[in-house]
């Protein structure tokens, strides 16, 4: 079921294809383990030589049908599911980069990417290089390095809502012969499909809009299978020299396009073993059904909330490039057409303090550490998620002390902006 069905068929039916007398919805394979008749049947399965389930830190059949739909629904040729999208964006970088190896990533970026890819990994002796996403091409350039490994960014950046220039990134990744990896998470493929301008890898937390019910959560990667990288062989030995531990075998000889995501699976997954439950994949997979419902009605919702708090004179300042004088909406017309996300940031007249005394005033919206779920939400970054980033920190990463991030659900909009405009007045 792959590229001749539309996005809105994938969402309902993509991954999972009954045969004759099978469960029409995708079943829960709630095993650690799977049989076999022979000693030898299984030992093909250790070594890689045959497909199969053996072991859920390895491979499960519910998860693979949800990793399907993604890689359906981004274009790609697999996917993978992972436990978290910290796990995704580890995952994704660590499969090319090792002790001594660098990478060039976005500074607007997911506060815990930032941490994980600044502090944590710095540990295991990657080091990374954070560049302004809106610089000129030379200047990002400039960061580059023999061991550069990998370029990264955030389609729409989660909090600032920056919208990445793919097409940009992607020329710069290739002209130093690395892969752009490129966090989709903000539009999802309903809105924005980065293999299309020249991504490589897209990865996900599949804990927001495609769970879409703050339910569970989780992560996925998925690969587009174009990269060549036999081309640029020295730089990812991991990938185009035997690997010891799986008897000599060489991932990109052995599984062609496929050689990241195995690669990943096959020795990641194995020793660190990050998987999503299949439980968690189970209602995943419900939240996907629904994604083509669900994305144009959050970003109708925001749009309508944008304008709201645009005209409002209690409001200094409002992001969404939804919106004609957004700094970032050319780009979102030539990336994202059809809409962006439901999530809005905004600072109040009167700063900081005014800002949380709305936040607590709110009814309807919530005060929770979650963004992009069906119900209206909200967090102040500087006093949440980013309070471990010094104000320079914060600075740096583009987040005003005053910034509200307004995650806009799927209810009524009037409802919605009736309630900010309760808590504006409170
Ligand atoms: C939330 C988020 C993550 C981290 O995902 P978890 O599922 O919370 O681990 C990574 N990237 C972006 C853009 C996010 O919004």
């Amino acid at each position: 079921m792959a590229k001749q069905f539309k996005p809105e068929t994938l969402c309902v039916q993509a991954g999972w294809t009954p045969k004759k007398g099978e469960p029409r919805v995708l079943p829960i394979y709630q095993s650690t383990t799977f049989k076999y008749e022979t000693s030898e049947q299984m030992a093909r399965l250790f070594d890689l030589e045959e497909n199969g389930y053996f072991y859920t830190r390895l491979q499960n059949p519910t998860n693979d049908a949800v990793a399907a739909k993604i890689a359906a629904l981004e274009g790609g040729v697999a996917a993978m599911l992972t436990s978290s999208g910290q796990s995704a964006n580890f995952y994704a970088i660590f499969n090319i980069c090792q002790a001594g190896d660098h990478f060039v990533c976005s500074s607007t970026i997911y506060g815990g990417t930032f941490n994980l890819f600044g502090v944590t990994m710095k540990k295991l002796g990657i080091d990374v290089t954070f560049v302004n996403p809106d610089a000129p091409e030379e200047e990002i350039s400039a960061a580059f390095r023999p061991n550069t490994k990998a370029l990264f960014g955030e389609t729409i950046s989660n909090p600032t809502l920056e919208v990445l220039d793919i097409e940009k990134f992607a020329h710069i990744a290739h002209s130093h012969g690395v892969p752009l990896i490129v966090d989709n998470t903000f539009p999802t493929p309903i809105n924005c499909r980065p293999f299309e301008w020249g991504a490589d890898i897209v990865v996900h937390s599949t804990t927001k809009y495609m769970d879409g019910h703050a339910t569970s959560v989780g992560g996925a990667i998925v690969d587009s299978g174009n990269f060549n990288w036999d081309a640029y062989a020295d730089k990812f030995p991991g990938l185009c020299t035997p690997d010891e531990s799986y008897h000599g075998l060489t991932y990109t000889k052995a599984f062609g396009k496929m050689a990241y995501i195995t690669k990943a699976t096959a020795q990641l997954m194995r020793d660190l073993g990050s998987i999503q439950s299949p439980q968690n994949a189970f209602l995943l997979n419900i939240g996907l059904e629904t994604l083509h419902l669900r994305m144009p009605q959050h970003c109708k919702n925001a749009q309508a909330v944008a304008e709201y708090l645009s005209k409002n004179d209690k409001v200094a300042w409002v992001n969404y490039c939804g919106l004609p004088g957004d700094k970032y909406h050319e780009l979102a017309q030539k990336y994202m057409p059809n809409g962006s996300c439901g999530v809005v940031t905004f600072g109040l007249k009167g700063g900081r303090e005014v800002s949380i005394k709305f936040m607590d005033s709110l009814k309807l919206a919530a005060i929770v550490t979650h963004v992009a779920d069906a119900r209206t939400c909200v967090l102040h970054p500087a006093s949440h998620t980013h309070r471990q980033l010094s104000d320079e920190q914060l600075m740096k990463a583009g987040i005003r002390p005053d910034l509200i991030r307004f995650s806009v659900g799927i209810e009524n909009a009037d409802d919605i902006i009736a309630d900010i405009e309760q808590a504006l007045n409170a």
